[in-house]
């Protein structure tokens, strides 16, 4: 029996691990549950999972779910505290971290520094703190296994070669919504036409990335540090189909991929049990009725994210931190309708221009830079809304 515990389980990575554990009731058991806003949502699944203990980030909220739930034996806490106390606690074997953005990052550290083996979704933490957390992981000797598609994909396609081997690592990428759209048409995209992704349901934040394919840059920065390869070495394709959700190629020339239907479940099964394999209730992939499977190279014009995030992981130290947290503002403010879609990537230069990157030997330089970050962005994004960038 595995015990879980579950960093944002309320979210599209938290529900897809919880069909999992549903399915596999006699390999899994949940020990702790973290939400943020939809309370109705986490209360369900407390009632269902009977975790020992619950977050929330407040504590106003976590007095109401405290009411809902007051006939359980759950222990309610709330904030920073409350997610550590739920990613570190004793019964855990193993932590799913599934928060979206940086509010991942202490909580996700707290368990490796706890000893735990973390499955990691959030990768925003590994784009902030890659050295620090590479490091830790090391020290705790735990084990990180990768969530996200393209990384557990690599991941599988490494399984039995010698690391020495690697010629490089192609990431491919969806292309998202816009990929065909005439570029001076970009400026207007909408929220609800960037929410819609044409293969993917996930969360608005990491949907928004996709469209403008931050989320690209964000995973070639992740891929630097679970794989210990420099950037030269990390190359990105668009695939529309999403079905080779990424590569590895050898210095023979041998290319390895790994394929399957655009889910999420299959990767996280494989954090939760490698080198094992569960059964899992998917349609197989059917590639005879695909009929073709295409690769494009990206256009900088279209996608200057991901040239941005090359960029923060070329200046190294804090970029990334700042590449991060400039991106995470700018995206609420286009959600929110106050800037348009293509001053996403202007937000984001512009903060980086102003940032001189200083080394990261400590959590706090971290959480500095994603400080500044945040509040330069906001101030670039209010002059974007009054004046147009
Ligand atoms: P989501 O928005 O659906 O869920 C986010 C979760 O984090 C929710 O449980 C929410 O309550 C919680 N949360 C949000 N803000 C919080 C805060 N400030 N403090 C504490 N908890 C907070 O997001 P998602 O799509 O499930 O993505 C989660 C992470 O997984 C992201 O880092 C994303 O990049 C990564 N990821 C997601 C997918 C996917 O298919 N959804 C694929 C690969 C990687
Ligand atoms: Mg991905």
């Amino acid at each position: 029996m595995k015990n879980l515990a579950i960093l944002g389980s309320t979210g599209s990575i938290g529900s897809s691990a919880l069909e999992i554990v549903a399915a596999h009731s006699d390999r899994f058991r949940v020990t702790a549950l973290t939400g943020n806003h939809n309370l109705d949502l986490l209360a369900d699944q407390v009632r269902r999972f009977s975790p020992l203990r619950v977050a929330v980030p407040d504590e106003e909220r976590a007095a109401r779910l405290k009411e809902r739930l007051k006939d359980t034996g759950t222990e309610i806490l709330f904030g920073i505290a409350g997610l550590v106390a739920c990613a570190s606690h004793d019964e855990a074997d193993m932590v799913i971290s599934a928060i979206v953005g940086s509010a991942g990052l202490i909580p996700t550290l707290a368990a490796i520094e706890a000893g735990k083996d973390v499955a990691l979704a959030n990768k925003e933490t590994l784009v902030a703190a890659g050295p620090l957390i590479m490091e830790r992981v090391r020290r705790r000797n735990v084990h990180l296994l990768p969530v996200d598609s393209e990384h557990s994909a690599i991941f599988q396609s490494l399984q039995g070669h010698r690391k020495g081997d690697v010629r490089r690592l192609i990431l491919t990428a969806s292309g998202g919504p816009f990929r065909e759209m005439p570029l001076d048409r970009m400026r207007e995209v909408t929220p609800a036409a960037a929410l819609v992704h044409p293969n993917w349901h996930m969360g608005k934040k990491i949907t928004i990335d996709s469209a403008t394919m931050m989320n690209k840059g964000l995973e070639v920065i992740e891929a630097r540090w679970l794989f210990d390869l420099p950037a030269e070495k990390i190359d990105v394709h668009i695939h529309p189909q999403s079905v080779v959700h990424s590569m590895v190629e050898y210095i023979d020339g041998a290319v390895i991929a790994q394929m399957g239907i655009p889910d999420m479940k299959t990767p996280i099964a494989y954090a939760l049990c490698c080198p094992e394999r569960i059964p899992l209730d998917l349609p197989p992939l059917d590639l005879c009725a695909m009929g073709k499977l295409t690769f494009l190279e990206v256009d900088p014009r279209r996608f200057p994210c991901l040239g941005l995030a090359y960029e923060a992981l070329r200046r190294g130290g804090t970029a990334p931190a700042v590449l991060n947290a400039a991106n995470e503002v700018a995206v609420e403010c286009f959600l929110r309708g106050e800037i348009t879609f293509m001053d996403i990537p202007t937000i984001i230069r512009l903060t980086l221009e102003r940032h001189e990157a200083v080394p990261i030997q400590k959590l706090e330089a971290v959480l500095e830079a994603d400080r500044w970050g945040r509040e330069t962005a906001a101030m670039i994004s209010s002059t974007a809304k009054v004046e147009g960038l």
